[in-house]
C-alpha cells in the first residue's frame, strides 16, 4: 500500500500564492508518479482554485471541516455534497483545533465522518492526546474513545475511513512524537480497527505533528505510519514534496 501525505494548509493562503505554491509542488513533481499518494486539504473557498490547477495531476484535494447534516439552515456550514462538487476525495473532520476552538465532540466528529462517507468522500479523522492526557498516561484511552464514536456510527464503512493520529502537544510546536511513540499508537489504533471489522482491508493511518522533511523517513519507516498529515511543512513545496519523497 502507497503511503498518503497529506497537507493541511489550516487558514493559510491567498489566490496568489496558492497558485504559487500548487505551481511549485506540480513542477518540482514532474512527470514521474509520486512516491507516495498526495493531497492537499485548503480553505473552502480555494476548492475551486484547487479543482483547477489540479485537475489530472496525481494530487487529490479536499476540505478541512465538513457539515454533519445533509442540507438547510445551518448558517456557515458546507455539506459533503457541496464539496463532491467541488471535486474533493477526503474531508478533515475532528481536527484538534476544531474540537478545541470549535467544541466539536467526539459524537459531532462521528457524524461528520459519517456524512462524508455517504457522499463518497474519505474522511480524515483526526485523533490525539493533550499534553496533560498524555502526562497522565491516558493517550491510549483517548484516542481508542475518539475512534470508538467513529466506529460506532459508521460500522463496516470504517473500513474506507483514513485515521489521522495527531497528538496535540506535537502540533505546531516542533515538537514530534518520536518514530516509536508514534507506533506505539498507530499499533492499538490498527488493532482497534481490526477487532471492529472482519475485513482484511488496511485503513491508512497517518501521522500529524511538526513532521517534516528532515524526520519525515524514520516516521514512515514505522510498520504502522502510513502517511502523514502535514501542516507547517505543507506550506512550502520544496519540504513537502522532500516529505512525499521519504516514503521508504
Ligand atoms: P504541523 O505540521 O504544523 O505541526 O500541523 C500538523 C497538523 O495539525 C496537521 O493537521
Amino acid at each position: 500500500m502507497k503511503k498518503l501525505i497529506a497537507g493541511n494548509w489550516k487558514m493559510n493562503g491567498s489566490l496568489a500564492a496558492n497558485e504559487a505554491l500548487v505551481k511549485g509542488m506540480l513542477e518540482g513533481l514532474g512527470t514521474a508518479a509520486p512516491k507516495s499518494d498526495m493531497a492537499l486539504c485548503v480553505p473552502a473557498p480555494y476548492l475551486a482554485q484547487l479543482g483547477a490547477l489540479l485537475q489530472g495531476s496525481p494530487i487529490a484535494w479536499g476540505s478541512q471541516d465538513v457539515s454533519s447534516q445533509e442540507q438547510g439552515a445551518y448558517t456557515g456550514e458546507v455539506s459533503a455534497s457541496m464539496l463532491r462538487d467541488f471535486g474533493c476525495r477526503y474531508a478533515i473532520v475532528g481536527h484538534s483545533e476544531r474540537r478545541q476552538y470549535h467544541g466539536e465532540t467526539d459524537a459531532v466528529v462521528a457524524e461528520k465522518a459519517r456524512a462524508a462517507l455517504a457522499k463518497g468522500i474519505t474522511p480524515i479523522v483526526c485523533v490525539g492526546e493533550t499534553l496533560a492526557e498524555r502526562e497522565a498516561g491516558q493517550t491510549e484511552e483517548v484516542v481508542k474513545r475518539q475512534l470508538a464514536a467513529v466506529i460506532h456510527l459508521c460500522g463496516h464503512c470504517i473500513t474506507e475511513i483514513v485515521v489521522a493520529y495527531e497528538p496535540v502537544w506535537a502540533i505546531g510546536t516542533g515538537k514530534t512524537a518520536t518514530p516509536q511513540e508514534a507506533q506505539q499508537v498507530h499499533a492499538v489504533l490498527r488493532a482497534q480497527i481490526a477487532a471492529a471489522t472482519q475485513s482484511p482491508g488496511r485503513v491508512h493511518i497517518l501521522y500529524g505533528g511538526s513532521m517534516n522533511a528532515a524526520n519525515a523517513a524514520s516516521l514512515l519507516a514505522q510498520p504502522d505510519i502510513d502517511g502523514g498529515l502535514i501542516g507547517g511543512a505543507s506550506l512550502k513545496a520544496p519540504d513537502f514534496l522532500q516529505i512525499v519523497a521519504s516514503a521508504p
